[in-house]
């Protein structure tokens, strides 16, 4: 069989054929096949802009356009496009039902090589491809592109909104997950995390979708709780659960480093030292030497280990079925912390009892919506911008997550590459 026969029966172009295989020996590594492209004698070309069939003007210079590298060579459609003159558009270079645009990569290439990214880094699938780094990226662009000008957005009912830190923490990024038990995916990406941002996605979103959530579930900042009682006022707002507990984490974090370096200045025993983790980890969690660790720890009179232990005690508001019995946990475990005297902690109190409301949301929507998802969601989006190692731009960290999680419909194919 020969490969013109193999390709003129898994791409399919209409009014164009594939003729001559011809190989480049001139010591090219790795070497190139070249694929001559004809356009069947008697058609007419479309123009690029309209679509329409038109009348021919010219011819333009050969174009190579890269295609699916196979048995290590790599693979190029060569094609002269005619231009041709459309009576509304004048004249324009005739579409080419195999490129988009400018590109000089075929769409089944860029299929190709985008659906790889979703299995192996950028850098491993140019290595895999012998292509750049800058090739993939355009790949993945046009996919990301394609997608979500073509993306569903009937039948959202949950959103999560939560924030990233990037660029080493000096700036953050707004992203919007749908949390529907049916469908987890990420839903937009705006820069920052102020009112503007989240104002932007809800428009991007559509008033009348906004006006049809029933659940919103984010953190405690500010900013977000403000757009989403404006643009969403009818559903409900529930805080993410382990937004909760990082807040408390974060305050065991800092009456760790202040007993640290009281315990130094005093003298004493460094016997904090090399235990963060124990007292950010769930006791379950622990090793058996962690394990041990602790169980010495508490016998000693610290703030820290005093502040681990309401910690866990605050795991058990969780347990709760009825709002009105959680709500009476807050009011007794608060209280309690107003009495430790750990500043830190204290302020998380505080905060937790100015959205009791908002918190005790979360027995009023359990088990309507996915508790955890945002969490899930956060840690795949860290994980894909360190995957992701090298995006300068904002860019190409959006291309990279809104092809790792946007869930984004892709064309169906005549023919299947996987
Ligand atoms: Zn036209």
């Amino acid at each position: 069989m020969r490969l013109t026969t193999i390709l003129n029966s898994t791409l399919k172009f209409k009014g164009f054929v594939f003729k001559k295989c011809k190989f480049i020996e001139k010591q090219t590594d790795p070497p190139q096949l070249e694929i001559e492209v004809l356009s069947r004698k008697g058609s007419q070309g479309r123009c690029s802009k309209c679509n329409r069939k038109c009348p021919g003007y010219d011819h333009l210079s050969r174009r190579r356009f890269a295609h699916i590298p196979i048995w290590g060579f790599l693979v190029f459609f060569v094609y002269s496009p005619r231009r041709v003159s459309c009576p509304t558009c004048g004249v324009r270079v005739e579409l080419l039902p195999w490129a988009i645009g400018k590109c000089r990569m075929t769409k089944s290439y860029c299929w190709y090589l985008s659906d790889w990214a979703g299995r192996l880094s950028w850098t491993e699938v140019a290595q895999c491809f012998r292509t750049t780094w800058y090739h993939v990226y355009k790949a993945i662009e046009m996919a990301v592109e394609w997608g979500r000008s073509r993306l569903d957005l009937d039948n959202i009912t949950s959103i999560g909104i939560d924030e990233i830190q990037w660029h080493s923490g000096k700036r953050y990024l707004t992203l919007v997950y749908q949390i529907d038990i049916h469908c987890k995916r990420l839903l937009w990406i705006g820069e920052n995390r102020s009112m503007k941002t989240l104002t932007e996605f809800f428009k991007w979103f559509g008033e009348e979708r906004s006006l049809k959530l029933e659940f919103v579930c984010s953190d405690l900042w500010q900013a977000y709780l403000k757009v989403v009682k404006k643009k969403a006022s009818q559903a409900f707002h529930v805080l993410d659960r382990y937004h909760i507990m990082a807040l408390i984490g974060k305050a065991i974090d800092k009456v760790r480093a202040q007993e640290v370096k009281k315990l130094k200045e005093k003298g004493k025993k460094p016997i904090l030292k090399r235990t963060r983790w124990i007292f950010l980890k769930r006791p379950e969690n622990l090793t058996v030497s962690e394990d041990q660790k602790l169980a010495q720890l508490v016998k000693q009179n610290l703030k820290t280990v005093r502040c681990y232990l309401l910690r866990e005690s605050f795991q058990r508001f969780w347990e709760y079925v009825s709002a009105y019995w959680a709500g009476r946990f807050i009011d007794r475990w608060t209280r309690k912390v107003m009495y430790s005297r750990i500043e830190p902690l204290k302020k998380v109190a505080r905060t937790i009892r100015q959205h009791k409301p908002i918190i005790l949301n979360y027995f009023k929507a359990n088990k309507k919506i996915n508790q955890g998802v945002v969490e899930g969601m956060n840690n795949k989006v860290k994980l894909n911008i360190r995957k992701a190692y090298g995006f300068r731009t904002k860019k190409a960290a959006e291309v990279q997550l809104y092809h790792a999680l946007g869930k984004l419909p892709k064309p169906t194919f005549t023919h299947r590459f996987f």
